[in-house]
């Protein structure tokens, strides 16, 4: 086992891996930027080292600054949370080369899943379904007219490097889709520096639904069960729950087994993801695998009772995976709420600044992961999800309660700070939300009613 882990991370994910790593007797080394000296994990982490300037890109994203970091504090491995530098294998080979462990898979797992166009193709030939688009990446606007002339609109305009909902367009007709080529291109570039883009059919009401992996280094793979995922805004998700009430035990099975068959088709080693578009008929497509610690992780924590994260650390350190699929029980019903500084009333707008008053909700089954106490700072230059809460109940209505009564007593206010929590409590008044037969076009079209 190590003796020392760095957290190439920060806020709610960095304190999450600093108390597994606790639990586990490991050391920890944070880092921060000159933005996050007061932040709680460059307080709770045994060391913490700065690693640059308030902008990602002059900290976070610093890959010499955090090998140098590794270096000066003898960290064996680093574990990379989600976001920054989770999904770079450039950077993974790099820590090879220095001798530094990366608590997820090989960079050649990476390569393969990472780009999205490529990993259809991939995941094509391992015989699981992909949603019908471009053979890979689309070279030419005639190539991207021809594709989707085939596949029929309306289409999806999608960045290869993605994530995080963005570099995504929705074109519903021929017009259209020269413009939304254009713009999908620019945030991809902007965001992920390639400005590579594929076609894929829209496909209509569909839920989100994703499995939780856990592989490890002898080839051994088991899931986890599933995640509905479908309640998102602009692509980007706000509630999570497990089970989805629409999956059933057999649908269950099927999934999770072409879940693993992604996994084994790219010899994957460690936690991941597998995100499916469920349609109507239970028919399903592969989207992508995230080849990370996910943000919703703890729905399936909660549910199964196993720690992703500890069970990330084991298995880099070449432990074999102590369950198999037969030991994967799902019990109880698990809902995660996404709590933002943003204000609902104001499109959204992040709303960054000093908490005065913080208090967190709890009870049995009441979890909070965050980053944030009293007198903090929430800083402006980082994603605006500053804490997860997730409630587990017996039955679904159980959980939904849970979650309500948690909402409503959890207590934060400051200068020009903002939570979505009456938002999230809107939706779980949602006569479509309590049904459970929501889709991801579901807040959508409330918000525009
Ligand atoms: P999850 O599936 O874990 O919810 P998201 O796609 O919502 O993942 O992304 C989680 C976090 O990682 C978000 O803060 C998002 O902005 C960031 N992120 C995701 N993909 C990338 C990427 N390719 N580059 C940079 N940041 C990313
Ligand atoms: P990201 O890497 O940014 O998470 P995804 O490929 O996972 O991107 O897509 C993000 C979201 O966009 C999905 O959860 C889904 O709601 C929607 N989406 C993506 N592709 C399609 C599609 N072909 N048809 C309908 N909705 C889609
Ligand atoms: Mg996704």
């Amino acid at each position: 086992m190590f003796n020392k882990i760095l957290i190439a991370n920060r806020g709610e994910i960095a304190v999450r891996i600093i108390r597994a790593c606790r639990e586990l007797g490991i050391k920890t080394v944070a880092i921060y930027s000159t933005a996050d000296k007061t932040a709680l994990h460059a307080q709770i982490a045994d060391e913490a080292v700065c690693v640059g300037e308030a902008p990602s890109a002059k900290s976070y994203l610093d890959t010499r600054a955090i090998i140098s970091a590794c270096e000066a504090t003898g960290a064996q491995a680093i574990h990379p949370g989600y976001g920054f530098l989770s999904e770079n294998h450039a950077f993974v080979r790099m820590c090879g080369v220095c001798g530094i462990k990366w608590i997820g898979p090989s960079p050649e797992a990476m390569e393969a899943m990472g780009d999205k166009a490529n990993a259809k193709q991939t995941v094509m030939k391992a015989g699981v379904p992909v949603v019908p688009g471009s053979d890979g990446v689309v070279k030419s606007f005639d190539e991207a007219r021809e594709i989707a002339a085939k596949i029929g609109y309306p289409v999806m305009v999608k960045a290869s490097a993605g994530g995080g909902g963005r570099g995504i367009r929705f074109v519903d007709e021929e017009g259209a889709l020269e413009a939304a080529m254009q713009s999908a291109k620019q945030d991809a570039l902007a965001f992920f520096g390639n400005g590579d883009v594929y076609v894929e059919k829209f496909i209509g009401n569909p839920k989100h639904i994703e499995i939780q992996l856990l592989a490890d280094e002898f080839g051994n793979v088991i899931h986890l069960g599933e995640r509905d995922c479908s309640t998102q805004r602009r692509n980007q998700k706000l509630i999570e729950e497990s089970p989805s009430p629409v999956i059933d035990t057999a649908l269950r099975q099927k999934m999770g087994e072409a879940a693993v068959k992604v996994a084994q088709s790219c010899g994957y080693a460690n936690a991941g993801t597998i995100e499916f578009l469920l349609g109507e008929k239970g028919d399903f497509y592969f989207m992508e695998m995230n080849a990370r610690i996910q943000v919703e992780h703890p729905v399936t924590e909660m549910v199964t009772g196993i720690d992703l994260i500890k069970a990330q650390i084991r298995i880099a350190a070449g432990e074999k995976l102590p369950w198999t699929q037969e030991d994967i029980k799902m019990s109880g019903h698990v809902i995660e709420c996404r709590i933002n500084a943003e204000d609902a009333s104001n499109n959204f707008r992040p709303s960054p600044g000093k908490i005065a008053n913080l208090h967190f909700p709890g009870g049995p089954g009441v979890r909070i992961d965050s980053a944030m106490y009293q007198g903090y700072t929430i800083p402006p230059y980082y994603d605006s999800m500053i804490a997860k809460v997730i409630v587990r109940g017996d039955t679904r209505p159980e959980a939904i309660q849970k979650m309500r009564v948690a909402l409503a007593e959890f207590l934060m206010d400051g200068q020009g700070v903002c939570a979505n929590i009456d938002f999230q409590l809107d939706i779980l008044e949602d006569k479509t939300f309590l049904d459970g037969q929501y889709d991801i076009g579901f807040l959508t079209r409330r918000m525009s009613e």
